[in-house]
Parts: structure tokens; sequence; C-alpha cells
């Protein structure tokens, strides 16, 4: 069978033992059943022609991007190719004058950036690990700057994208607003590749800050760490980034990247201005909020190396956590809540992974009101799961989501219906809508 994919895409399919692993596990979910093949796009025919194939076949396809997502959302759930988009990496167009770029979906988000030195412009959406936009896209990624900046839905204005059918959509406008009929652009935007495959994105940028001011902030505990972040943020202060990492995450970074952090709950903080003026007051105010919570210790970041040391921890502390306790199994949970509820599901977090007996760590995008904990058991403990179970449980009863950035991939299905209610059923009817055949990533969301 796999023949006849190789004469449609002649030159770009393999069927090696590496490509067939590496495109079947992600960061955190093992190889369940590889691909048959993984397909090397190199452009939107590529798309449409192993498209073709599977329709013809019945054998479902999986978008890849750069495999970096944490919930099995590339895993295969029974016989699929694996359509590989990192080929397709090219910046299309620039348009500063108007803060937009055009770019492929396998291009990388610090790819992107590094083709921007000398714009002036940036495009901030950050998730920790260096992933495609399409992957980012397609799971509507966010990361430290997300508080001041957003996400992707409000950084990607508009898409091109290929159904399971091979019909291209453009979805979307080059503008920072329109009110013309239904978004079918947002609705692709964290579809995790189960509607259509991205093949071209349209993304806002913004200007490079002038003035930036990045602090640490050390805190006796954790309780009032975030009680600080939460003060910040109802002062309607404009932060630019504001993480909080507990104790065993600065113990885990100060090994893994040879650092001397104090090793006590701190809020890593940014500040971008147009002038020095309103950054010295923004900060300064900030600073009087978290020593009224209790703050301990501020640690500046002088120079850009030091700025871009501080966020290169944060973004290494999942990596730096795994290697503090090697061999052992991750569950990392990804709960959002309103942001005056998040200090409460701080203390949550920390009484449950008490209360089981877990080592575990806390961290991430308080500003935002989502933060993770990095639960770490023995392999094939079910504690983690059930720890997970009991948090989502509480997030939904304060309002919130189960998955704030990461998506549902396999792990957080189980919450969806507890979650949506009635409206999962419409979300399952748009899927049978855009892909009768369920060729597309099935299994993953419902
Ligand atoms: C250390 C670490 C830190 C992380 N921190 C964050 C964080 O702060 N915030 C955050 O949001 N995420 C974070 N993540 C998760 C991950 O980086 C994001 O989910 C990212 O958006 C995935 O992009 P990718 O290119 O790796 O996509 P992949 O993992 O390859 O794919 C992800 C999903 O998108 C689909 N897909 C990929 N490309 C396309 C396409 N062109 N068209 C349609 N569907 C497509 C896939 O089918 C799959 O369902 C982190 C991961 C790691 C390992």
């Amino acid at each position: 069978m796999l023949e006849s994919l190789k004469d449609a895409l002649p030159g770009k399919v393999s069927t090696a033992p590496t490509d067939l692993e590496t495109h079947g596990k992600d960061e955190s979910y093992p190889l369940q059943h590889p691909p048959l093949a993984v397909v090397y796009a190199q452009g939107l025919a590529d798309v449409q022609a192993a498209l073709a194939w599977a329709r013809e076949k019945r054998v479902a396809v999986i978008p890849f991007g750069a495999g970096t997502s944490l919930e099995g959302h590339v895993v295969p759930q029974g016989p699929a190719i694996s359509l590989d988009l990192s080929g397709m990496n090219r910046v299309l167009s620039l348009q500063p004058e108007d803060f937009l770029a055009v770019v492929e979906p396998g291009l990388t988000r610090k790819a992107l950036n590094e083709a921007l030195k000398g714009t002036g412009l940036f495009f901030p959406v950050d998730p920790g690990a260096d992933a495609t936009l399409g992957g980012m896209a397609a799971t509507n990624a966010s990361g430290t700057t997300t508080v001041r900046y957003g996400g992707m839905r409000p950084n990607v204005l508009a898409l091109q994208v290929v159904l399971a059918s091979g019909e291209v959509l453009e979805l979307g406008r080059g503008v920072r607003k329109t009110s013309a009929g239904y978004d079918l652009k947002d609705l692709f935007i964290g579809s995790e590749g189960t509607l259509g495959v991205i093949t071209r994105l349209t993304l806002r940028l913004h200007p490079l800050p002038a003035h930036i001011h990045t602090l640490r902030v050390f805190f006796p505990d954790l309780e009032p760490c975030a009680q600080a972040a939460y003060a910040v943020m109802a002062s309607g202060l404009p932060v630019a980034r504001l993480e909080l990492v507990d104790e065993m995450g600065l113990r885990a970074i100060n090994r893994y990247l040879g650092r001397s952090y104090p090793e006590k709950p701190a809020l890593f903080v940014e500040f971008h201005s147009s002038t020095p003026e309103a950054l010295a007051a923004e900060s300064r105010l900030a600073l009087e909020l978290m020593q009224e919570a209790g703050a301990l210790e501020v640690d500046v970041a002088h120079t850009q190396e030091e700025r871009t040391a501080q966020w290169e921890a944060r973004h290494q502390a999942y990596w730096a956590l795994v290697h503090l306790f090697p061999g052992q199994q991750y569950l990392s949970t990804d709960t959002a809540v309103p942001i005056s509820k998040m200090p409460e599901l701080v203390s949550v977090a920390r009484r449950l992974l008490r209360e089981m007996g877990l080592q575990g760590n806390i961290l991430g995008h308080v500003g935002d009101g989502n933060f993770h904990t990095l639960v770490v058991c023995p392999p094939g403990d079910a504690r983690a799961e059930a720890f997970s179970q009991r948090l989502v449980e509480h997030t939904l009863a304060l309002g919130g989501t189960c998955t704030g950035e990461h998506g549902v991939g396999l792990r957080k299905k189980k919450y969806l219906a507890q979650e949506h209610g009635p409206a999962l059923l419409w979300m399952k009817q748009l899927k049978n809508l855009f892909d009768p055949l369920g060729l597309l990533n099935p299994g993953k969301i419902f």
C-alpha cells in the first residue's frame, strides 16, 4: 500500500524506523503505534497529494510540526501516516509597515524572530519549546508574554488550510479586526490537526519594546508568592511577563544550568514600556505591591545577557525538572482559572500533592491564571492521573478550564464533557462536517 504513497510523493516518504519512532510519540507520551510512514511535505501540492492518498486508502493523517506537544497530540491511535510540515519553513513575506508576516507552517517561532532582526518588530508568543508556528496555531499555544500580547488567536490574523477533501480555504484577513461572518479562522486555531492542515499563516507582529525591566522576586512561601502575583494583576499594571517558579523549580534550574538562585518561591517579572519614566513608575509600584505581600529579596537583571539568562532559566525549567528525577514518570497539569482564583488553586495543588504523598513542582503563567503542576512518580503509578483528575475538578468548580494552553490531545479528553456540557456535541458535529471520513488526527479531542 505504501508503494502508491511513494509514487504519489516521490522522495518525500520515509519508513525508516527512526523517523517512525520520532513521529509516533511526543514529549510526554510513549510510542503506542508508530505511523505507517512519514511524509515530508515541501508545499501545498504535497499536502493535497498526501490527503488524496489517505482518502483513497482510508488511512488517517496526523499533521506534525516539531512534535513538542505534551498531551499525545501526534501519537497515532491506529493506522496513520504522519504529515511532517517542518520542511515548509519559509517566510513568504514581511510587511513591517502593516506589522505583518506571512509564513509557512513549519517555520519555528525562533526562526521567525531571527528573520525579524533589524525590523524593530517581533512575534511574541513563546511556548517553552522551539515549536513550529503551524503547531502553535493548531494548539492555540501561549507563553510567558501572553499576559501582555495574547496567545496565538489574537496574533494569527489569517490562515490557509487544506481540508481532508483537498479543498483549500483562506480564513481571516490581514487586519486587526473584522466582523465578516463566522470566525472559522479561530475555529481552526486550537483544532489540533483534527479539522484541516494549516499551510500558511498571516501573523501579527509587535514593536520591540524600547525599555525593559526584568527582575526576580523571592518569597518565604508559595502562598504569598501567588498572592503577590494577583496583587500585581489586580493593580492593572501593564506587566509583560509574570511567571511563578517554586523552590523545587529553582533547585532544578540551579543544578541543570549551574545557577545560584535562592531556592525559594519566586516571581519572574518583566515590564515593557516606551519611556524610561513609565518603566520606572510601573516597576516601582509593582515592587511595592510584592513587598506588601511579603517579598523577601529582589534581583534585577541589569543587562540584556542577564535578561536572556533569566528567561532561558524559565524556559528550561521543564528539562531541569526532568533531569532532577531521572527514571521517573512526569505528568504536567495545565489548569487555568479566573485570575482572582489563581492563589486558591495554587494552594489546592500544593495541598493535594501533600495529601497524596506526591512529589511535584508548581510553575507557570500565573499572570494569566494558568500554571502547571509537574507531578513526578514511578512509572506506572496511577496517582499522577488521580492528582490531575482532582485538580481539574477543583478548577472547573472555580470556573476554570482543564487546559489553558497545552490542548486536549489524548489525556484531557475525559474532562471535556464536564467542561463543555451539551456544547461538546456541537463540536463533534463540526468535526464531522469538516472531516466526514474521520481522517484527520482521529482519537484526539473527542
Ligand atoms: C519544555 C516544553 C515547554 C512547553 N511550554 C509551553 C508553553 O509555555 N505554552 C504552550 O502553549 N505550550 C507549551 N509546550 C507545548 C508545545 O510546545 C506546544 O503545544 C506547541 O504549540 C506545539 O507545537 P509543535 O510544532 O511542536 O506541534 P506538534 O507537537 O508537532 O503538533 C501539535 C498538534 O498540532 C497539530 N499540527 C501541527 N502542525 C499542524 C499544521 N500545520 N496544521 C494542522 N495541525 C497541525 C498536530 O497534529 C498536533 O495535534 C511546551 C512543550 C515543552 C516540551
